[in-house]
């Protein structure tokens, strides 16, 4: 097991080389720190962001792949992550970065090349059977539900140690959907359909490989989602994706820093939230959710491995995803319907203990000028009280079937 993890992990580390030899992705030229004089934040200055695509409504690039090459996928059915082996995107990408093309040149051109996607692959049926079907040529040739590519304009990059901005987007026939059922939203395309429970435990297993890779590597971890499809989470997208960055470690994350080191104090601020048995909502098998104890924004969820462990791959992924998606669709009993969201997940050994804040971006109070001034954060429901009312409710979303269900089935 340890041998076939550590051959896909080389495999990988493998795809990643061979991308990072084409021009696939808009670097920033630097990256530099700024730090707050007031508050000694640290804010990173990345100009080429502001360059990045920003389609409009009607704009698919995920779906009609004009994206980097794949990196890895997750087959439909099996749920086994395979790492990509088609050379056809890379060698173009290779050959149009000689030829001085820009990333957005070689990516408007992939979007118009297609490979052949192998018949009667799988249990999906999209394709017209008995011949194959063309597919995107940065598209597995077989049927998946979640792949990997990286980043188009990442945050931060650093070419040198190799790290990046990865997507993980799901395939095109769930783009339109999200973790619950959203909102009402003048913005959104696409009706509140819930992802299958399969996609979402795709993307976990997605970013297990990248933490192993991240590791391997001697990078921090930084999964994350920006969902519920509005400007209000940093979705810029509508296609349902998530990402992931492996930084170095020396960029210093403050979001990881205090439960690392009051881990290393032997007291795990993480392991504190799972002993307040009043905080917690459900369990999903080693996977709990609780109740935010102090949020900065109300109605934030807290999802943990309920042992004392680091990475994502140390619990099963159905586990994880079940409960992140329990936590996300926790907003359709609070706020009636899943707001913009984000979910930021702390993984690996810089961050002590494995769990993800799961944090509502509208439906609940902004911070404002009190905020501001005084650095003090306000909530208006109490943790106990949130996770009193959702206790009830959790557990026969869990147990239904088929999972998730709508809510009040
Ligand atoms: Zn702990």
């Amino acid at each position: 097991m340890e041998h076939t993890e550590s051959a896909i992990v080389e495999a990988f580390d493998r795809r990643v080389a061979a991308c990072l030899a084409a021009p696939f992705q808009i670097l920033p030229a630097s990256s530099r720190r700024l730090v707050d004089p007031f508050s000694g934040r640290v804010v990173l200055l990345n100009a080429e962001r502001a360059r990045r695509p920003t389609p409009g409504s009607g704009a698919d690039p995920y779906r009609s792949g004009r994206t980097p090459p794949t990196l890895s996928y997750v087959r439909t059915g099996t749920l086994d992550v395979v790492v990509e082996t088609e050379a056809l995107s890379l060698e173009f990408g290779r050959e149009a970065g000689e030829r001085g093309e820009t990333p957005w040149e070689v990516i408007d051109a992939l979007g118009g090349m297609t490979r052949s996607m192998s018949p009667g692959a799988g249990t999906r049926s999209a394709q017209p059977t008995g011949a194959a079907a063309a597919v995107p040529a940065v598209f597995p040739s077989e049927p998946w539900l979640a792949r990997t590519f990286f980043n188009l304009a990442p945050i931060v990059a650093d070419r040198e140690l190799g790290a990046n901005g990865f997507v993980v987007a799901v395939a095109p026939e769930h783009e339109h959907a999200d973790i619950g059922v959203l909102l009402p939203s003048p913005d959104t395309v696409g009706g509140p359909v819930p992802l299958p429970p399969d996609v979402v435990e795709a993307v976990v297993r997605s970013w297990s490989l990248l933490e192993q890779w991240a590791g391997s590597r001697g990078l921090v971890s930084v999964p994350f989602v920006n969902g519920g499809k509005g400007r209000a989470s940093g979705q810029s997208l509508q296609a349902f994706h998530a990402q992931f960055y492996a930084l170095g470690a020396d960029i210093g994350l403050p979001g990881y820093a205090y439960s690392c080191a009051t881990g290393g104090s032997g007291r795990c601020p993480v392991c504190d939230v799972i002993a307040e048995a009043a905080l917690e909502i459900a369990r999903v098998g080693s996977v709990g959710v609780y109740a935010h104890p102090a949020p900065e924004k109300e109605l934030t969820l807290v999802v943990a491995a309920t042992e004392h462990v680091s990475n994502i791959s140390a619990v099963p992924a159905r586990d994880f995803a079940r409960a992140l998606t329990v936590a996300v669709r926790s907003f359709e009993v609070s706020l009636g319907g899943v707001p913009p969201y984000n979910i930021a997940v702390r993984c690996g050994a810089s961050a002590g203990h494995l769990h993800a804040e799961i944090i509502p971006r509208s439906g609940v109070p902004v911070a404002a000028g009190f905020e501001k001034s005084s650095g003090l954060y306000v909530t208006t429901r109490d943790p106990f009280d949130v996770a009193a009312a959702l206790r009830s409710w959790a557990p026969s979303v869990i147990d239904a079937a088929p999972w998730p269900p709508a809510l009040g089935d």
